[in-house]
């Protein structure tokens, strides 16, 4: 088989790899992007037909292009996303090569990196893994296989006509499991959901979109997760046109909340008694983002609209009140458990080192110990904004030229 040689090997087509195409495109680097399935596969496929962007079309995209056919304060369907990107593509001429999966990336001694896929061998100084922040999906090994019980993972609902007929329970309370979760409350559903610790921002305030505020309040930009929030998710939704994620209003509308599910035996599943404080961390965290905002606007004298209503915590439902701490899944008819319950990532293939002890991506702002690798696209990779599509632009373009410049180096 040839060797085929290229400066710079991406490997994965969604919003990463095409972001750092566009940017080694402007530096003048030679390049290729090698993707297993197709462009943005897995806003193709790893999403819900009714899923929406989670932040508003003027905020969600690539500061080069804007949406088409929609207003820029609406929210993205799905359809609508993989459609931009794919105008993307063409518009910069990403050199993407569909159905090449990357299966070994290796150092060869002094002359750069072997990528072996299922088609071709190619050398490259240089790799960048843009792979994704959310690559395997994760379910805990909590309930056994249970013939009348379908267990899918978020990743894989669609609609609710997927699913069996009865009660369903969605397990994680983040933005997808939220959104799932009122879905299926609004077609008629039985609905339980377990809530973990979250945080709740509001979707506006005093006429602004939360992603506004994160950003005038600096919380995009931050280098690290704070103190104790390393893994609490957020629940934030576009949907309905854009609407607070309030789970009391759920619990009002007939969904049962229930606390972290822990433990399960003899067709009863267990959860912690900490629904009360994960609600209200919640409520707190959402309260602390209107006080933060209302500081901003006086410290600025800004003329925005108060809102006092926004600050008004619905009552406790019953739910909330007495949480039930076991359900018995035959007796509520349990016929769905969906797992909301997030991703890893799956590295096996970079066989360089760039790892941790833990296996974790080594690196400094995305560039990692072993000269020549590259890491983007990864959750707080350089800040906050670096796993959404607005923040991997930036990430991108601080990893080109590192590249650009590492080359005229060596040159
Ligand atoms: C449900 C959900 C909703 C989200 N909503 C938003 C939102 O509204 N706004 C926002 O900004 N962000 C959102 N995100 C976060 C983020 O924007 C997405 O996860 C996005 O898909 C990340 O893009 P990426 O290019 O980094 O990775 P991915 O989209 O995961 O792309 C990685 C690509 O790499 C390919 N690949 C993997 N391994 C190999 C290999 N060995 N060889 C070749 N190719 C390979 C995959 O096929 C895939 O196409 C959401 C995430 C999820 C899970």
């Amino acid at each position: 088989m040839q060797v085929k040689k290229i400066n710079t090997v991406i490997v994965g087509a969604g919003q990463a790899g095409l972001a750092m195409s566009a940017h080694l495109r402007t530096e003048g680097v030679d390049h290729i992007i090698l993707e297993k399935h197709r462009v943005v596969e897995r806003w193709r496929t790893a999403r819900w037909d009714s899923l929406v962007a989670n932040g508003p079309a003027w905020h969600d995209r690539f500061p080069v292009q804007e949406f088409t056919g929609i207003g820029s304060d609406d929210f993205a369907t799905r359809d609508d996303v993989v459609s931009y990107f794919e105008t993307f593509a063409e518009a910069v001429k990403a050199p993407v090569r569909c159905g090449v999966e990357v299966k070994s990336v290796t150092r060869q001694r002094d002359s750069g990196f072997l990528v072996e896929t299922n088609s071709a061998q190619i050398m490259a100084e240089n790799v960048v893994a843009a792979t994704g922040p959310f690559q395997k999906p994760v379910i805990p090994a909590l309930i056994p296989e249970v013939e009348r019980i379908q267990q899918i993972h978020s990743s894989n609902y669609r609609n609710p006509m997927q699913l069996n007929s009865g009660a369903v329970l969605v397990i994680g309370a983040g933005s997808s499991g939220a959104q799932i979760a009122d879905e299926l409350l609004g077609v008629g559903r039985r609905v339980y959901l377990a809530v973990g610790p979250h945080d709740r921002p509001p979707r506006r305030y005093r006429g602004m979109d939360f992603v506004w505020w994160l950003g005038v309040l600096g919380k995009w930009q931050m280098k690290t997760p704070p103190l104790g929030k390393e893994h609490v998710t957020i629940a934030v939704s576009g949907a309905h046109g854009g609407k607070t994620v309030d789970f009391r209003h759920f619990a009002e509308r007939g969904m049962t909340l229930l606390g972290m599910a822990t433990s399960y035996q003899n067709d009863v599943i267990y959860f912690a008694d900490d629904l009360r404080k994960n609600i209200q961390d919640g409520d707190a965290n959402y309260l602390a983002l209107l006080e933060e905002a209302d500081s901003y606007v006086e410290r600025e004298g800004l003329e925005l609209p108060e809102e006092p209503d926004a600050k008004i915590i619905r009552a406790d439902p019953a739910c909330l009140k007495q949480p039930l701490r076991q359900l018995d899944l035959t007796k509520a008819k349990i016929a769905t458990i969906i797992w909301a319950t997030g991703y890893t990532q799956d590295f096996g293939w970079l066989k360089v080192n760039a790892f941790d002890e833990f296996g974790r991506p080594h690196h400094q702002n995305g560039i990692a110990a072993e000269s020549g690798i590259y890491f983007l696209g990864l959750p707080w990779l350089t800040m906050r904004g670096s796993s959404f599509i607005w923040g991997v632009w930036e990430d991108a373009a601080a990893i080109a030229e590192h590249i650009a410049t590492r080359d005229n180096v060596q040159a």
